[in-house]
């Protein structure tokens, strides 16, 4: 099926509440280009020197969202821009990117990634230690950050059990979370191509989805 097809058919089954990020890391602006064309604007990389790139080449209405593990030194190339940053994974990263963030004068909105899954190879806090940082506070400290909610990637695994307890327990971090930080504490990122079903279900308001949208990546190059 074509992009804008599968976009167009997304858009319209999603239920109101729920925002649509395209994952478009390693496709070429052109295909990007044929989603915005139906309608899309929010769209998700997991590199920041990609990111900008596109942001340069693309219409300035998009939505930037990262979603990728993020390092410190590379933060400056996306700062001016994005729009949400799912992937916070340490205190350290908050502090850098409050750092940027206040050399453009923005306040950059950030989700906390936990990692909730068994395989080793997922980032993000573990819930313990996100535990006890929320408790600390320490990121009142930062003016120039905004904490909107939870993102995770859940197991990659047939057994759907699996993954809809890890949803729901994020949900559920969420939701205490919120009564300690805020209302705009109020976003729940999961859900990929295999998985965006269950994960709205279990509470879901933001999918992230790829390869339905866009096909296979190809990594080779
Ligand atoms: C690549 C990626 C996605 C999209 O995955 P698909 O299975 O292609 O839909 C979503 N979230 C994260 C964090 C990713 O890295």
């Amino acid at each position: 099926m074509a992009i804008k097809e599968v976009i167009s058919q997304l858009r319209e089954s999603l239920p109101n509440h729920v925002q649509l990020i395209a994952i478009s890391k390693t496709h070429p602006a052109e295909m990007i280009a044929e989603a915005y064309e139906a309608g899309q604007r929010a769209f998700g990389e997991n590199r920041p020197k990609e990111m900008k790139e596109k942001y340069e080449a693309l219409p300035k209405d998009i939505e930037w969202h990262m979603i990728g593990h993020l390092q410190t030194n590379k933060i400056k190339y996306i700062a001016p821009f994005v729009k949400l940053i799912h992937s916070i994974d340490s205190d350290n990263l908050l502090a850098c990117i409050d750092k940027e963030a206040a050399k453009h004068n923005r306040v950059i909105d950030v989700l906390l990634e936990v990692h909730l899954a068994r395989e080793e190879s997922k980032s993000g806090w573990s819930a313990d230690e996100l535990d006890t940082y929320i408790a600390s506070g320490k990121f009142k400290e930062y003016k120039n950050i905004r904490l909107r909610g939870m993102m995770t990637v859940g197991s990659l695994t047939d057994n759907m059990n699996i993954v809809e307890q890890e949803f729901r327990t994020l949900k559920q971090m969420q939701e205490r979370y919120r009564d300690m930080i805020g209302e705009e504490f109020d976003t729940v990122s999961m859900g990929m191509t295999s998985d965006y079903e269950l994960a709205i279900e279990c509470g879901s308001n933001m999918v992230r989805i790829g390869s339905m949208i866009f096909g296979a990546r190809d990594y080779s190059k």
